[in-house]
């Protein structure tokens, strides 16, 4: 197990650009597109992934296995095995690492609030404790999110505002990420990129997440549970699509500069659409795309939790990153559904599969 392991991860970090990335969370949805960018470029990437069951495991050990497909090996380790970070860090002389490992889902933090602070606070910890040690120091970048502008009612966000209002408790362990991520900048000299998400959505998608459960509904004939705000306002969001986040991504791996107290940075950028709509315009996308009516039962959004509505003002990004998203929703949601539609005409046998074979091997 061991000797298959230290083959495959020496495969997978051979590098022809001189960049040797940790990807973590790569069986998980961006954390996939972006290992697998990075990998058709010649970087040389190794994944890592706790396979956690937030939600069904299948599609986590298909994209693993596709990954593994071309050339990408995901180690199966949680963040805080420390020992195990030493390791891959030391071992495949890493340059960057893009963080993205984390517990996901606003909704699931009343569920379950001590897996939050575990992964994205501990993990995230524990992952820059070991980068701290390495000589020389990889460059890091990290996933935020937009849910870190919580209860902020200036639209549309920037980077400016002040974001000290979460609404969640998934929301305050990224603004966490953040506030430990300037921390070990200015007193370790790590160079810190951290990426305010803005609801991504797109092929490979989260289960849990809008346009693949209303997917699932509107293909079964169930109702859409959408949420109204006070008076029966429509809740907005700034869907982006996936490859529009790993052109961010990409953009601030490419662009961060080498880790020495020197010259150390520390940059958080916003990656949105710049083009909010309503969830009922989202719907109607779907609808076109699937080619079938969905059912809408509106009722009143939960008390804690969720938020009005997101706007992401990317100016920054652009401007720094050349940051531009391309794709409208309804050409990214078609994207989506033609890929739903295959991965699951055979999805039953594919996500048993996934079950029945151990794909990705523990690790030693
Ligand atoms: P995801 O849940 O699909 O992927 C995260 C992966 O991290 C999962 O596969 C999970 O198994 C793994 N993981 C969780 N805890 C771990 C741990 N302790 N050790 C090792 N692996 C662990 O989520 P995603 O949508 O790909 O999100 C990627 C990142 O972007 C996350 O940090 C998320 O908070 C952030 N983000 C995502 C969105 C979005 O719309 N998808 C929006 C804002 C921010």
């Amino acid at each position: 197990q061991k000797r298959r392991f230290e083959t495959t991860a020496a495969e997978s970090t051979k590098s022809s650009t001189g960049r040797v990335i940790l990807v973590t969370g790569t069986a998980g949805f961006v954390g996939y597109h972006c290992a697998k960018f990075f990998k058709k470029r010649g970087d040389g990437v190794l994944g890592l992934d706790n396979f956690n069951p937030y939600y069904p495991v299948g599609i986590k050990y298909d994209r693993a296995q596709d990954l593994e497909d071309s050339g990408v090996y995901t180690i199966k380790a949680d963040l805080n095995d420390r020992s195990m970070l030493d390791h891959i860090l030391q071992e495949y002389k890493v340059t960057h690492v893009l963080a993205l490992a984390a517990q996901a889902g606003v909704r699931y933090a009343t569920k379950d609030p001590a897996s939050y602070v575990a992964s994205n606070v501990a993990g995230f910890v524990q992952l820059l404790e070991a980068c701290r040690f390495c000589d020389p120091q990889p460059r890091i970048v990290y996933a935020s999110s937009s849910s870190v502008y919580g209860l902020n009612t200036v639209s549309p966000f920037s980077e400016s505002h002040q974001v000290d209002k979460p609404a969640s408790l998934y929301a305050a362990t990224k603004k966490a990420n953040e506030m430990i991520a300037h921390t070990y900048h200015h007193i370790y000299g790590l160079s810190m990129t951290g990426l305010r998400f803005f609801t991504v959505y797109g092929p490979w998608g989260r289960p849990d997440m809008f346009a693949f459960s209303a997917t699932i509904k509107i293909h079964k004939g169930e109702a859409l549970k959408i949420f109204q705000g006070p008076g029966g306002s429509e809740l907005e969001r700034d869907f982006t699509y996936i490859d529009d986040i790993v052109q961010g991504c990409v953009a601030s791996v490419d662009r961060i500069p080498a880790s020495t107290k020197e010259t150390a940075h520390f940059k958080v950028y916003n990656l949105g659409n710049k083009d909010p709509v309503t969830v009922t315009y989202m719907i109607e996308c779907l609808e076109r795309a699937i080619g079938k009516k969905a059912i809408k039962n509106y009722v009143p959004m939960p008390p804690t939790g969720d938020v009005l509505k997101t706007s992401a003002d990317v100016s920054l990004a652009e401007k720094e990153l050349d940051y531009k998203p391309t794709t409208s929703l309804q050409d990214g949601i078609n994207k989506f559904i033609a890929w739903y539609d295959a991965y699951y005409k055979d999805g039953l046998t594919k996500e048993m599969a996934s079950y029945v074979f151990i794909r990705v091997p523990a690790m030693f």
